[in-house]
């Protein structure tokens, strides 16, 4: 006798909430979902309807991936971020909720300026810079990473979201393929100290490449790299934002009034968490 969609997700739900996973019953479902092809909706309109071998096998392997802490996202090869949807491949993070804070500091501080423009330093899947893009309709981006295959996966993107003749993407460090100023200059740099990152939950240790979280030592290598070449790089007037771990706002402020910004500021996410840092050059409007 053959399985219903609905006996197969919940079935897979109890062995994923069998080893602790919380969002057991929403992550079956999306990988169910996934593997036949169908949206959630059109899943959950249809449990009735009986599952092939070959679809239970598939579904069995995407369920396998996530046993072993594979996160849904990366199975399914794509994360929603500020309403949009980004692909992501094993060189860039899943875009974060968290992370949409700096897509609205950004959206406010742009907003209604004429060719405004926009760097995002160690840009991966785009995220930040693409979902700035996408609301402001005169803005452009440029988005740099270390690594040649998040810079794909940014242009891919871009493409795909119909902003590609507003951004470029740059291979290289921090500021070093960069020239000119910008109005606004964005990060989510990799901000782990470099002997924490084993301890972060499986899904994260496991999987985000190493290089998009490692931020040295101290973890923060990218901050001293990003102060050091901000000023140079912002327009008058312009602004810069920066992800932050919870504990580092004290840190990367003195980072940023060392090398000179202004207004320094330390913001708090939805959590109560400091979560970004913002800093202007100084003198100015
Ligand atoms: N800017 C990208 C993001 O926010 C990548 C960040 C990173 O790799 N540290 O997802």
């Amino acid at each position: 006798m053959s399985l219903t969609r609905g006996q197969l997700w919940r079935s897979a739900r109890d062995q994923l909430a069998s080893v602790g996973i919380e969002t057991a019953a929403l992550d079956a479902r999306v990988l169910l979902a996934h593997g036949l092809g169908l949206d959630r909706t059109q899943l959950i309109a249809s449990e009735a309807e009986p599952v092939g071998d070959a679809d239970i096998a598939a579904y069995e392997a995407l369920v396998a991936r996530r046993l072993a802490r594979e996160p849904v996202a990366r199975i399914v090869g794509r994360q929603e971020f500020y309403g949009l949807d980004f692909s992501l491949n094993e060189a860039t993070l899943i875009p974060r909720p968290e992370t949409e804070m700096l897509v609205d500091f950004g959206i406010a501080r742009l907003k209604g300026r004429q060719g405004a423009t926009i760097l995002d330093l160690g840009t991966g899947t785009g995220c930040i810079v693409l979902s700035l893009l996408a609301n402001l309709p005169d803005a452009k981006g440029v988005g740099v990473d270390l690594s040649v295959r998040a810079l794909a996966q940014a242009r891919e993107n871009a493409v795909v979201l119909g902003l590609d003749n507003r951004f470029a993407a740059l291979e290289g460090s921090w500021f070093a393929p960069v020239e000119g100023r910008f109005d606004l200059i964005v990060a989510n740099p990799p901000y782990i100290a470099s002997d924490t990152v084993k301890e972060l939950a499986p899904e994260v240790a496991l999987y985000d490449p190493g290089l998009a979280l490692d931020g040295g030592q101290d973890g923060l290598e990218p901050y001293r790299a990003i102060a050091a070449g901000a000023a140079d790089h912002l327009d008058p007037g312009g602004v810069l934002a920066v992800e932050i771990g919870f504990d580092q706002g004290a840190r990367v402020s003195r980072l940023l009034e060392d090398a000179g910004l202004s207004g320094v500021g330390v913001e708090k996410d939805l959590a109560g968490h400091d979560r970004m840092v913002v800093a202007a050059l100084p003198g100015l409007p």
